[in-house]
């Protein structure tokens, strides 16, 4: 019998391929157009931007699984699933490797300044005129806030350039060769480049507020590919607006899609439209990972990989 399941946020059409020659019948929570889709749906599925709460739950009283297609599930109200029997599963491991390419590329492009460079090109500034001098990012210092899969991933990267690394995180690892410190300030006062790769949440919200900022510096960059929760951003731009810090190289933001129009004014910034693990292969591989968690649940065999909370 075809499963019935519900997206909770837009999904990208090779998912979509892959849920309906698996036979799910996929209602769209935002258009609902059978009225008995609510009681018949046992599955959410959605990505890292999925919102999932007590409200959402409490229409749905047969969903038992949420899938979410990204390794961070900070939408989700994983104490209220919990409560209600639900099992949260996410995709962790298949977009590591792009996340850390994605923040060794703005540590580089904000430090080398590559848009502006290619912007004095493209603007023909070149021919009376010579781009200014830069400081040297090989053998930088590099802190990282997270030394999970994503922070161990991008500290590996950044030892291939000769990086000094630092890091902080909820426990000191022993198993790497790194600096730990033990607060975010004191690791923001150590390093050129502070990288932020922790999950969204409340535990994490506005880590990165104006005593950090201020420990940075004014020869400091911030870079964060986590969430944007995690850096208090009206402080960041009045940060960046005085000079305060360097620059900032931002992949994901407060309100996304709609970005702050100071911020995208500033000239020391570098801003992408979140795609960290936005290429063809991770994204089939967090579809591919997302579809195996339900067919295990329905197949009532172990969930490849549920979130910690449900383990
Ligand atoms: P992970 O393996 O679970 O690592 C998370 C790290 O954050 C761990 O080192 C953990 O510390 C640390 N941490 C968690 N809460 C903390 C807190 N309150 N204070 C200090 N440190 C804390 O996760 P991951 O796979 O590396 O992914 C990290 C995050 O990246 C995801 O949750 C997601 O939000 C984000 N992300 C963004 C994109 C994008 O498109 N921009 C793509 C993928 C992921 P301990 O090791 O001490 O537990």
């Amino acid at each position: 019998m075809a499963q019935e399941i519900m997206q909770v946020s837009p999904l990208p059409p090779f998912m979509m391929k892959a849920l309906q020659e698996a036979d799910f019948i996929v209602h769209d929570h935002t258009h609902i157009k059978d009225p008995g889709a609510l009681s018949k749906v046992t599955a959410l599925i959605g990505t890292g931007s999925a919102k999932v709460d007590k409200k959402l739950l409490t229409m749905l009283p047969h969903v038992k699984l949420v899938a979410i297609c990204g390794v961070g599930y900070d939408g989700v109200d994983v104490e209220a699933c919990k409560e209600k029997g639900i099992v949260v599963t996410h995709t962790p491991g298949v977009l590591t490797d792009d996340v850390a390419d994605l923040a060794m590329g703005l540590v580089l492009s904000i430090g080398r300044r590559i848009p502006q460079a290619d912007k004095f090109v493209r603007n023909g500034d070149w021919v009376d005129d010579q781009f200014a001098l830069v400081h040297k990012v090989s053998g930088a210092r590099i802190g990282i806030v997270g030394m999970g899969r994503i922070g161990r991933s991008i500290a590996k990267r950044a030892a291939a350039f000769d990086m000094r690394i630092s890091y902080t995180c909820r426990e000191a690892k022993t198993d790497v060769p790194y600096a730990f410190h033990q607060t975010v300030t004191q690791l923001a006062a150590e390093v050129d480049y502070l990288v932020v790769a922790v999950p969204g949440g409340d535990s994490t919200k506005n880590m990165v507020g104006a005593s950090v900022l201020k420990a940075l510096g004014n020869k400091g960059y911030l870079i964060n590919i986590a969430r944007g929760s995690v850096v208090d951003q009206p402080v960041l731009v009045q940060t960046l607006k005085d000079k305060e810090i360097a620059g900032a190289a931002l992949d994901v933001f407060w309100d996304e899609p709609i970005i702050d129009p100071e911020l995208r004014r500033l000239p020391n910034v570098v801003l992408t439209p979140h795609i960290a693990s936005a290429t063809v292969e991770t994204r089939q591989a967090m579809a591919a990972l997302t579809l195996s968690n339900l067919q295990a649940f329905y197949e009532r065999r172990a969930l490849p990989t549920p979130v910690p909370e449900c383990q």
